[in-house]
């Protein structure tokens, strides 16, 4: 492709609204076009890039026996109400009506439509097991899409779900389909992790998320240096301690003015963190028409809330729990903001995190402004609805494995993988018939990638402060050919050589033949990051060329043979990916 006939326009500016470094590249470089928040074009260079992630994703589907479909973003309401996500999606669902007020949504991910369309023709063990897929545009109205491509509210998806007649069949379509994931983001170039996960809203038994790493990820990511474990912070368990046996001393009330903050009221009373009692209030919404309900959870002072254990533990959607209006709480339960503690509430759920139970004469609010108690015990002086772990894993907490201490990361989440089980086939009557004409729900998985969000991290990655250093195997051309002097006919003769040459190979090339200043053309070749730079300049006439890579700071002048021949041989070698 010549650049003079190409559709690119760089930026020098920094976009406003970019955040981070993918978001501004990818702007810059003119590869995307933001259109409204959260929804974004593709311009030549990006679509070049975008489907060579998708290329890859495709192959190693198809490697692991998955087969390609293409079902509609326009989904029925219908389908959703049965498998009860019409209400459970929330409002990221992003509904429609169609002009006779028939309710649709644009799908955020695929599960009803998969399951319906197979019960329409599965009906015997014998048709089992398969796997299908789609790489196809989802919609989510995310509260607050940003990163450009990594939370926005029109992506690019590849989804897979796999069909099976039991757990065993389900253990290796999840394991091929973990094994494709690796494959994939290794040939995108990504460093990665794959940790354990929550199943959340999707459902199901058993999930692994991949984590790009990269400190601006919204995953948090806790792993142990001693051993195996690595999960996300909401999945990550919690081990408790094993407590000595204390005295219970007698429960008495002490004045702590001002002390409205667990830092406070350490203080004015001269005790460390791990001897409070943190309270935390929230509504809930158990249904579609239902009044809320209030919570109130205690966890010890020093610890954080991990909000996913929360919501499973409530078993709503994570939408339907919110902070609690203290002062409209305070009339109906009794609490008193910056003094709750869990003596002395009323009309309200009180759910205890598990490391309390054990620990004796702790200190909390007494549900009266100015007041703390101190030697509560769980108990004597209060119980709970329900005790469950609510804690977040955080760094040099004990690993839940082997108890050294462990390690948080930060990441992008770019893939997941979810054993479903039976949770869609049996709300939505997806059955099969056994060889003894018995009936069992099928078996399902479901496999998401994030393609354009995985464009985005690829960039993340793998850029410096003067642009993106791409990826062979996802670069949008490999070779950058500048040209330094539009006029000079010997540089032109030759530069015209190396592009026919390399293109004949199968290389993929961009000729600056732009009639701009060489600056320019060096300023955008770094900015757009092709892998390969070849310069044609001064030394036309001796045959002698500049060939320099994106990712090292100084280029080699060599002869024009030798730089083709590097060329393809980098092309080759680097292309897979690993
Ligand atoms: P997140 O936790 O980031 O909101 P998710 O867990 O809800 O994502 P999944 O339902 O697992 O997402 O979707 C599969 C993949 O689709 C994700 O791993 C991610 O790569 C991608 N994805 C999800 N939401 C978005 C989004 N708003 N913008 C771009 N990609 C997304
Ligand atoms: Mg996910």
């Amino acid at each position: 492709m010549k650049a003079s006939n190409m559709y690119l326009h760089t930026l020098r500016e920094v976009p406003a609204e970019a955040e981070i470094s993918s978001h501004v590249l990818l702007l810059r470089s003119g590869m995307i076009r933001k259109l409204v928040s959260g929804v974004y074009g593709f311009l030549p260079l990006g679509h070049r890039s975008l489907r060579k992630i998708e290329n890859i994703v495709r192959q190693e589907m198809d490697a692991a026996g998955a087969q390609e479909i293409l079902m509609s973003a326009v989904q029925p309401a219908e389908l959703w109400q049965e498998s009860g996500r019409w209400y459970a999606y929330g409002p990221e669902l992003w509904r429609l009506k169609d002009r006779n007020e028939r309710d649709f949504c644009l799908g955020p991910t695929h599960e009803e439509v998969f399951t319906d369309t197979v019960r329409q023709n599965v009906s015997s063990y014998r048709q089992l097991p398969f796997n299908l897929y789609q790489i196809q545009t989802k919609y989510r109205d995310e509260a607050r899409p940003r990163f450009g491509l990594i939370r926005s509210r029109e992506f690019i998806m590849k989804d897979a779900y796999s069909f099976d007649r039991d757990e065993a069949g389900l253990a290796k379509s999840y394991q091929d389909m973990y094994d494709a994931y690796k494959k994939v983001f290794d040939r995108c170039g990504l460093t990665y992790r794959a940790v354990e996960a929550d199943t959340g809203a999707i459902g199901g038994s058993n999930s692994h998320e991949f984590c790009a790493l990269s400190e601006v990820g919204e995953s948090e990511i806790v792993y142990c240096d001693s051993c195996d474990m690595a999960a996300t912070a909401e999945r990550a368990e919690f081990k408790d301690a094993v407590m000595l046996q204390a005295e219970e001393l007698p429960l008495q009330e002490v004045e702590t003015p001002g002390t409205k903050t667990i830092d406070a009221v350490a203080e004015y009373l001269g005790i460390s963190k791990d001897q409070t009692i943190k309270a935390l209030l929230f509504t809930v919404y158990r249904g579609e028409d239902a009044k809320p309900d209030y919570v109130a959870v205690f966890i010890r002072g020093d610890r954080q809330l991990n909000k996913t254990k929360l919501i499973n533990a409530l078993n709503v959607p994570d939408f339907a729990v919110e902070f609690a209006d203290e002062s409209a709480m305070h009339e109906a339960t009794g609490c008193v903001g910056g003094f709750t503690g869990p003596t002395g509430l009323h009309d309200c759920m009180i759910i205890v995190d598990t490391e309390l139970v054990a620990a004796k004469n702790l200190c909390a609010g007494a549900c009266r402004e100015g007041y703390h108690l101190i030697n509560v015990n769980y108990g004597r002086d209060y119980k709970a609805d329900l005790i469950v772990d609510l804690k977040l894993l955080q760094e040099g907490d004990p690993c839940p494995v082997c108890g050294e201490p462990v390690r948080v990361a930060r990441g992008i989440e770019v893939g997941q993988v979810f054993k479903l089980g039976t949770k869609y086939s049996e709300s939505m009557h997806a059955y099969y018939k056994d060889e003894n004409m018995q009936e069992h729900p099928i078996v399902m998985g479901c496999y998401g990638i994030g393609v354009t969000r995985t464009l985005a991290a690829v960039v993340e990655q793998h850029h410096d402060e003067d642009g993106i250093i791409w990826p062979m195997a996802v670069a949008p051309y490999h070779v950058m050919l500048v040209q330094v002097n539009m006029k000079d006919e010997t540089q032109t003769a030759l530069a015209g050589r190396i592009y026919d040459e390399l293109t004949k190979a199968g290389v993929e090339v961009c000729l600056d033949d732009r009639d701009e200043r060489p600056g320019v053309k060096f300023k955008d070749a770094d900015l757009l990051g092709f892998p390969i730079r070849i310069t044609v300049g001064k030394k036309a006439g001796d045959n002698l060329v500049e060939f320099k890579l994106r990712r090292e700071k100084e280029y080699i002048e060599m002869q024009t043979g030798e730089a083709i021949a590097q060329t393809l041989e980098r092309v080759r070698t680097e292309e897979r990916g690993y």
